[in-house]
């Protein structure tokens, strides 16, 4: 959240994203949130995932009663993702004992105050702030967001939002930021999701695991991301049975009603993705839900599922995984990243053979678990320093998202290549107050730590 204070004493309070937190160990959800609802000016959303959005509807059901601004791809995709998440959400509570975050009409409202922007144009969300969304190759419909707050008489302050950055997509042009953002006064708000890795660190075993799995006969399970991760992975087998490196005899299933509606969203023209990018579904593809999922679990034989959710923790890869994770003929093979608290994250801990407890259960891993950051939407440490570099006045980064040690090694490796007057670590010990030509002050919070 960010407060601006004018020099006439009034204040502005306005939010950028508003995520859940991920993994099993959702303590954090339940907190209240750090600020009344009801004070927001208003919101801003840099894209459609679940850790940038899944609290939306808990916002307005505290009272937020004022315009949710995001691009137009994003409200396409924003009331699929909520639904989704509600429901996620509503079972978790239910298994946890806990009270339900928001029900679906909390979501059907929060999904009145979205307003879509077009890019690359002024939009006047308050007197004295403007902002500007900008594509990002993330994901379809991600931004970075650009907020100018302006008062007579006094230096604009500048704030560049990037969200989760990626400078490519296949599904996506991509496009530059215009050369006069890059001559701002600037601070700069940047993820350090891999802030600990270059892209030459980065393997590409993917395409050979799957294939020599499949020659192997076994069972590939692949957990994805419902927006982006799904149709990428799909697209990419799509490519190994066109190169013949993947028979098309070797069925390919896809559970996970999220991912089944975005990638219609995908192929029917609702979003703005490449015309040529349209038609990138594999031979030999089936759409299941629950009713076969149990079939296919209890079945040994060659197949490759992919399921929602990425991290495992939710939706059918929570059910699919603890099965396969016991047998030594699957493999499962994870395309993003996994919080330490994921299920992913906890059989990435686990040596073979070793017991694990994952999704309320001790299961052994027998199976196959691979990894890998080459699908990854987000950008890697250099290529993020690159972007940065871009800039001729850049006063401040703010480093946020990924663990404690991807930031802390983000924010030394800027220090050590990007001209930059500061460089801050964002997480819940402390905020920061920034003027129009530097960071002024680091003061502590008194946000809890769990
Ligand atoms: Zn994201
Ligand atoms: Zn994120």
């Amino acid at each position: 959240m960010a407060v601006v204070r004018l020099p006439n004493g009034e204040r502005i309070k306005f939010l950028v994203d508003c995520g859940q937190f991920l993994g099993e160990d959702d303590k954090y959800n339940y907190l209240p949130f750090t600020f009344d609802s009801e004070d927001l000016s208003f919101v801003l959303i840099t894209h459609s995932h679940i850790d940038h959005i899944g609290m939306l509807p808990l916002l307005v059901k505290k009272g937020y009663r004022g315009k949710i601004y995001t691009s137009e791809d994003t409200k396409v995709l924003l009331p699929y993702a909520l639904e989704d998440t509600c429901k996620v959400l509503g079972e978790n509570a239910k298994r946890n004992r806990r009270p339900k975050f928001y029900t679906d009409t909390d979501v059907e409202t929060t999904i009145s105050h979205v307003c879509d922007c077009p890019m690359n144009v002024p939009i006047y969300t308050s007197p004295y702030t403007k902002v500007f969304f900008f594509k990002n190759a993330h994901l379809v419909g991600a931004t970075m967001i650009l907020v100018i707050i302006s008062y007579p008489g006094y230096e604009d302050i500048n704030l560049l939002f990037m969200g989760d950055y990626n400078n490519k997509n296949v599904f996506l042009d991509s496009e530059e930021l215009p050369d006069w953002v890059k001559e701002l006064r600037l601070t700069v708000i940047a993820e350090a999701t891999y802030g600990c890795m270059v892209s030459s660190e980065v393997t590409t075993c993917f395409g050979e695991n799957i294939c020599r799995a499949a020659r192997d006969g076994k069972i590939i399970h692949i957990p994805v991301l419902a927006v982006g991760r799904t149709q990428e992975a799909l697209y990419f087998i799509r490519n190994l049975q066109k190169d013949r490196f993947l028979s098309t005899d070797v069925s390919i299933f896809y559970d996970g009603k999220l991912g089944m509606k975005n990638t219609k969203l995908f192929t029917n023209g609702s979003l703005h993705i490449k015309e040529s990018m349209r038609d990138f579904l594999p031979q030999n593809l089936t759409w299941v839900d629950k009713t076969i999922r149990q079939a296919l679990i209890e079945d040994n034989g060659c197949k490759i599922i992919l399921s929602t959710s990425g991290m495992g923790s939710y939706g059918p890869s929570r059910m699919y995984i603890p099965a396969f994770v016991e047998r030594p003929n699957a493999l499962i093979h994870f395309t993003c990243y996994t919080t330490p608290t994921s299920l992913g994250g906890k059989l990435k801990q686990a040596g073979q053979n070793e017991k694990v407890e994952i999704a309320g259960m001790v299961v052994r891993k027998k199976a196959e678990v691979k990894y890998t950051a080459e699908f990854s939407a987000h950008s890697k440490a250099d290529v993020e320093m690159e972007f940065l570099k871009k800039f001729k006045r850049l006063q401040c980064v703010l480093v946020t998202h990924g663990e404690n040690e991807s930031k802390e090694m983000f924010a030394s490796r800027i220090l050590d290549n990007v001209h930059t007057k500061n460089v801050c670590i964002f997480d819940r010990r402390n905020y920061f107050i920034m003027g129009p030509y530097e960071l002024i002050k680091t003061l502590p919070s008194k946000f809890p730590i769990l």
